[in-house]
């Protein structure tokens, strides 16, 4: 299809990126990507390898094992395995911000990503895809909405997939995540300045979907 564009979702964690960008990809039969899940991957990978289990975490020896990492994009998995269900544990959320403040990390999954938009035709979800990895983009979207509504709806979803939480758990990570992600060095959480800021603390899905696909033409 001629006009294919690059479509870039940003915004604070548990603002309903994800289902709204799945949603967007569909109706304009576009790819979609979760840069998230990739961060959440190299976090597995250093839970798995006992990175944090020293006080401070081991940064230096993740460092050193990144070249250990084969990340397969189409279908995302971590040296060959499924790993959908394992990133969206509550361990995994506790640590990968610490993960992706890492430069090294951001620069191995920054080109990975980038590969992904050379065709066009994507809708890419994350907290820098705007700023960072497509500066170019055509159409860029930053998504907010109220803390208490982040807070239950991520709730509601870990407790519908059979995780054990609590709410103040979960207010405290999402809370934690957007400071670090917000705060660190390398491609931190910001608004790019040339994006849409769309607050979905009121609206539903179909009304964003609208509204971004009259935007998308
Ligand atoms: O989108 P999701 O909440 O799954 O992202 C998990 C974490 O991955 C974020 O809190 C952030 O630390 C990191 N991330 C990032 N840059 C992106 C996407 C995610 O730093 N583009």
């Amino acid at each position: 299809m001629k006009n294919k564009i690059i479509i870039t979702i940003d915004g604070y964690s548990s603002t309903g990126k994800s289902t709204l960008a799945q949603a967007l990809a569909r109706k304009l039969d576009y790819k979609y990507f979760d840069s998230g899940a990739m961060y959440r991957a190299v976090t597995l990978f250093a839970l798995r390898r006992n990175i944090f289990d020293k006080d401070p975490w081991d940064q230096k020896r993740l460092h050193d094992l990144l070249p250990e990492i084969d990340l397969s994009v189409q279908h995302l998995s971590l040296n060959g395995e499924n790993i959908e269900t394992e990133i969206r544990s509550m361990a995994v959320s506790e640590r990968v911000s610490l993960v992706a403040s890492i430069p090294e990390v951001r620069e191995k999954l920054l080109h990975l990503q980038q590969a992904l938009g050379q065709d066009r035709g994507i809708v890419m979800e994350g907290r820098d895809i705007g700023s960072v990895v497509f500066p170019n983009a055509d159409l860029k979207i930053f998504l907010t909405a109220s803390l208490e509504v982040r807070v239950a709806r991520r709730y509601k979803e870990l407790i519908e997939k059979g995780q054990k939480t609590t709410y103040e758990k979960v207010l405290n990570n999402l809370t934690e995540r957007d400071r670090i992600d917000s705060s660190r060095i390398v491609a931190p959480l910001i608004k790019p300045i040339d994006a849409k800021e769309i607050n979905n603390t009121h609206l539903n899905l179909e009304a964003q979907l609208d509204h971004i696909y009259q935007l998308s033409k």
